[in-house]
């Protein structure tokens, strides 16, 4: 979609570095990490939100995390969605942080 950062990173606009790909998601590092390690699962598809995430969707983004961690040797960590304004979010495609190590948040 235009104007929107994650489609760009997706696009590879701004050569960022992916941690894990497949078909469905990348997964890269959080510019402004609030822990040790700070990693987003981005779906590929155009997705703005939890509430506009279909279930079969959602499934696969929860198999990216377990895969990029068990890759990564991440054994213990929180995972986050933010959804909506009030709650936090700010980038209006859908994400789930990983977060583990120290975590600030
Ligand atoms: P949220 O508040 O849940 O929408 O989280 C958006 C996250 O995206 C924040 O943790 C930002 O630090 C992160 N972020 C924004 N722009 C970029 C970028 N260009 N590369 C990596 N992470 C980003």
């Amino acid at each position: 979609m235009k104007d929107c950062i994650f489609c760009k990173i997706i696009n590879g606009d701004f050569g960022t570095e992916f941690v894990y790909e497949d078909e469905n998601a990348v997964v890269f590092k959080d510019i402004n990490p609030k822990a040790d390690i700070h990693l987003l699962v981005v779906p590929k598809e155009h997705v703005a939100d939890l509430n506009e995430c279909s279930d079969e969707l959602a499934g696969k983004l929860i198999s990216v995390v377990k895969k990029v961690t068990e890759k990564e040797g991440i054994k213990s960590y929180k995972t986050l969605i933010n959804t909506g304004k009030a709650a936090g979010q700010e980038v209006f495609h859908l994400h789930i942080h990983i977060l583990s190590g120290k975590i600030k948040i």
